[in-house]
């Protein structure tokens, strides 16, 4: 069983996302739960929670179905202390609203050295952060995205995400989500099926299939290893289609949410029914 979506809008409400999602035909979807370009957000009100609860019972979407995704601005590996404390308090607010709203995973980017230290030092800081966000909230799954690598952004490597994970405490709460344009991007290519297994042979050995609890299914408009994240229409950019065949076939994929990220949402239900169709 494929669980197949798209990144849709929460304006108006988050659980306006609900209903956008059902009516893309979507079996998944991904959604931000507060304005993901501000620090801070009031709380839920009880009434939006009762009326998210409900719309996702009514359209059949359970809550490894739904994949939110943080706020761009935190950084769970700043080189800056009070930085990184902000950082911490909005990550920990962010599990706390998925929790009220029943979903049971958190997406996020790693985070960013800012050229003001090691690699290895601010994966560290990052599973450091993950363990104090874990130990404050309880029912949700931290899982760290894949990055293209732009600037100092780590997770562009799957042994980053391997190292993350060595250092997190409660393995059972920490998962990844490996984005098809950031890995492509970051030097793992899915031009060809062939190329598809290579990739993800590698990430079963580094990673493994068990911490894999979403995809973002992305074509790329920028150029293989070129480290930078700019996504594209499946098949309309570098990758083309066969990767995002060649997933819909492979049962590994199954039970996870997949979710669209791709640039045109006008057309996200018929790029939902051509995946659907590949199965
Ligand atoms: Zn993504
Ligand atoms: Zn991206």
């Amino acid at each position: 069983m494929k669980y197949i979506g798209a990144h849709v809008s929460a304006a108006g409400g988050v659980f306006n996302a609900v209903t956008r999602a059902h009516e893309i035909g979507a079996t998944a979807f991904a959604l931000f739960t507060k304005n993901q370009r501000q620090w801070k957000a009031p709380p839920l009100p009880q009434s939006t929670i009762d009326l998210f609860r409900q719309a996702c019972s009514d359209y059949g979407y359970g809550p490894q179905q739904i994949l939110p995704h943080d706020s761009y601005l935190i950084n769970l590996g700043h080189p800056v202390a009070e930085a990184l404390q902000k950082s911490r308090d909005a990550f920990i607010d962010e599990l706390q609203r998925a929790a009220a709203l029943g979903i049971a995973l958190l997406n996020f980017h790693p985070g960013s050295h800012l050229q003001q230290m090691s690699t290895s030092d601010c994966l560290k800081r990052i599973a450091e952060s993950i363990n104090i966000a874990l130990d404050k909230t309880s029912g949700v799954t931290a899982v760290i995205e894949n990055t293209a690598g732009q600037g100092s952004n780590l997770g562009f490597e799957f042994e980053h995400l391997a190292e993350i994970i060595h250092h997190v405490e409660d393995k059972s709460r920490v998962g990844v989500c490996i984005d098809t344009c950031h890995a492509f991007a970051a030097g793992y290519d899915l031009r060809t099926v062939e190329q598809c297994e290579q990739t993800f042979t590698a990430f079963e050995r580094i990673v493994g299939f068990q911490y894999l609890r979403g995809m973002h299914l992305n074509d790329a408009k920028s150029q293989f290893n070129s480290r930078v994240d700019r996504h594209d229409s499946l098949g309309e950019g570098n990758i083309g289609h066969t990767p995002f065949k060649w997933l819909m076939q492979d049962p590994r994929f199954d039970h996870i949410p997949l979710i669209l990220e791709t640039i045109n949402p006008d057309i996200w239900a018929e790029e939902i029914a051509w995946l659907k169709a590949q199965q």
